[in-house]
């Protein structure tokens, strides 16, 4: 199963990915989390990368194609992978597509989590994050079972330093101009499932599980 949860920066993605992972014994693509872990590396690539997060652009598309073209050639992507935040440009989509045929698979869903911008900045600004496994909880909305500590590994939980209601407003028009467009792509695929991305967690889940059949 090659599946894909698709959305504005806070939409969910990673939140139903988990789920998603649980449910097939997939394994999740976070583009942002193997930047993240480049950038706790210090790796030039990291460097790079840590100057257009900070600000809330998008890193540039060789980069991200690059650590694309690697990761589906690992061994645990063979039954299947869930993309998380990759592609976010067109140019990414249209890679992504050639990658996928020339290892001769294809998409099977893009989930898509609408949520309108009106609640994306309360659920960023609330957000906290488990830099050991990229889990994220919210304070209010997906609280942790234990305060500020990991439900799934017991990491210590915190907030990212891109999650400033500053860099929202970037993110977001990043999202408008540069990703949004994708939506027509993946529509004209036949692939692209549309779900009410503003319904409790739980709610959301059952929703992509019926979606996804
Ligand atoms: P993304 O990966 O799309 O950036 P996350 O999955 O990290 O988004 O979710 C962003 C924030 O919103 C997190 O704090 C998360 O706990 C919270 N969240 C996720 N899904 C929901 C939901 N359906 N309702 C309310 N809050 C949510
Ligand atoms: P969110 O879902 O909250 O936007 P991510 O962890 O997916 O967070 O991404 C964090 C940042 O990493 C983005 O703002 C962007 O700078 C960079 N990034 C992640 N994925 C991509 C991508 N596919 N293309 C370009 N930049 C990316
Ligand atoms: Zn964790």
């Amino acid at each position: 199963m090659n599946l894909m949860v698709f959305g504005a920066p806070g939409a969910g993605k990673g939140t139903q990915a988990k789920f998603l992972i649980e449910k097939y014994g997939i394994p999740q693509i976070s583009t942002g989390d193997i930047l993240r872990a480049a950038i706790a590396d210090k790796t030039a690539m990291g460097m790079e990368a840590k100057k257009f997060m900070d600000e809330g652009k998008l890193v540039p598309d060789s980069t991200i194609i690059g650590i694309i073209k690697d990761r589906l050639a690992q061994d645990d992507c063979k039954n299947g992978f869930i993309l998380d935040g990759f592609p976010r440009t067109l140019p990414q989509a249209e890679a992504l597509r050639d990658l996928m045929n020339d290892m001769n698979i294809s998409l099977d869903k893009v989930i898509s989590l609408n949520v309108p911008d009106s609640l994306i900045v309360g659920r960023i600004t609330g957000r906290r994050v488990c830099p050991d496994c990229g889990a994220s909880f919210h304070v209010e909305f997906n609280p942790s079972k234990v305060e500020d500590i990991c439900d799934y590994c017991g990491g210590k939980l915190m907030v990212r330093k891109d999650d400033n209601a500053e860099t929202v407003k970037s993110r977001l028009g990043a999202y408008h101009e540069q990703t949004a467009p994708l939506i027509a792509f993946y529509k004209d695929m036949g692939v692209m499932v549309e779900l009410d991305g503003t319904k409790d967690v739980g709610e959301v889940t059952k929703d992509m599980f019926k979606a996804i059949g």
